[in-house]
């Protein structure tokens, strides 16, 4: 490997906790949740996604993302980030702690109505109120939309990438500090990444800076590997490929964190993540969750022996 490739860097957000267990049918107690995130800590996962700020009522997997946050936010070196439908949610992130807020902003109609009882434009018009509000706080909060559905959607269908262009410059106008794409459903192949990856960075520049995958239709890494072609560094993932999305029927796991982390490490991508502590980060997951399937190729497998963590 030359000097140069040994200085190739990629950032995974582990997303478990919160878009993985929205979909579990069982719920993780507080106590081995607030371990489990620790343990995903310890392995090096430099940003975990914990919860989201949503009525109990509609999420009941996520009624104790208050305590969870505050817990996480005293893990060292950690970046605790933590999703918000709105501003109200936005303020309870900020005052729990939270280091970065995302915003869902479904890119298409139907999706939109189902998850956010508003509409696309609507909703960046709250993101815009959202990062006001944040702005005029003492402390600092990360504010970071994430383009819902921008490869697909399972009620609408086709999204258009002119959409997709509109919402995210909408975004970058209205002040957020990233922009993420987010295949909620798992239908987009890989041109498709590079195609709207593309037009999104020649709207909004290097405001766009991850991608959310699913796995749906078994091309998670793939389209994972196409966003590393583009320039794209930054990848959410959810240990054991827990997770989906209530409002999107037919949406199986986000990509798996174990799987995506020895792709990028053997690809020379510094992660800093130790992939078997990383993978031993499942048994909590198992007991906080019996019930639950876990994925994932290299746990089933094993990690080989020719595995070379990149430098
Ligand atoms: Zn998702």
């Amino acid at each position: 490997m030359s000097p140069r490739e040994s200085q190739k860097k990629a950032t995974v957000c582990e997303v478990g906790p919160r878009d993985g267990l929205q979909m579990a049918k069982g719920i993780m107690p507080t106590e081995v949740k607030s371990r489990w995130i620790a343990a995903i800590a310890a392995a090096g996962v430099p940003e975990i996604e914990v919860g989201s700020f949503v009525p109990a009522k509609l999420v009941p997997q996520m009624a104790d993302t208050d305590a969870i946050v505050r817990h996480a936010v005293t893990i060292p070196g950690l970046t605790v980030v933590a999703l918000a439908p709105n501003l109200r949610g936005a303020q309870n992130a900020h005052a729990a702690g939270t280091h970065r807020v995302s915003i869902p902003v479904s890119v298409s109609e139907g999706h939109s109505r189902a998850n956010l009882n508003r509409s696309p434009s609507e909703q960046v018009a709250e993101v815009a109120r959202i990062v006001a509000w944040v702005r005029s706080q003492p402390r600092k909060m990360e504010v970071e939309a994430a383009c819902s559905t921008a490869f697909g959607c399972s009620i609408d269908g086709v999204v258009p990438v002119r959409n997709v262009v509109t919402i995210a410059a909408g975004l970058a106008e209205a002040g957020v500090d990233e922009i993420a794409l987010a295949d909620t459903v798992g239908y987009a192949h890989p041109s498709q990444i590079h195609e709207v990856v593309r037009a999104v960075r020649a709207a909004v520049g290097e405001k766009l800076q991850g991608l959310h995958l699913h796995d749906t239709m078994g091309l998670g890494l793939a389209n994972a590997l196409a966003g590393l072609e583009e320039g794209i560094r930054n990848f959410d993932a959810a240990l054991a490929g827990l997770g989906g999305c209530p409002f999107a029927p037919g949406a199986s796991g986000n990509i798996v964190t174990e799987d995506l982390v020895f792709m990028l490490e053997s690809m020379g991508f510094a992660t800093g993540i130790d992939l078997p502590a990383l993978i031993a980060a499942r048994d909590l997951l198992r007991e906080g969750l019996p019930d639950e399937p876990l994925h994932g190729q290299v746990p089933k497998a094993g990690i080989p022996k020719t595995f070379r963590a990149a430098a």
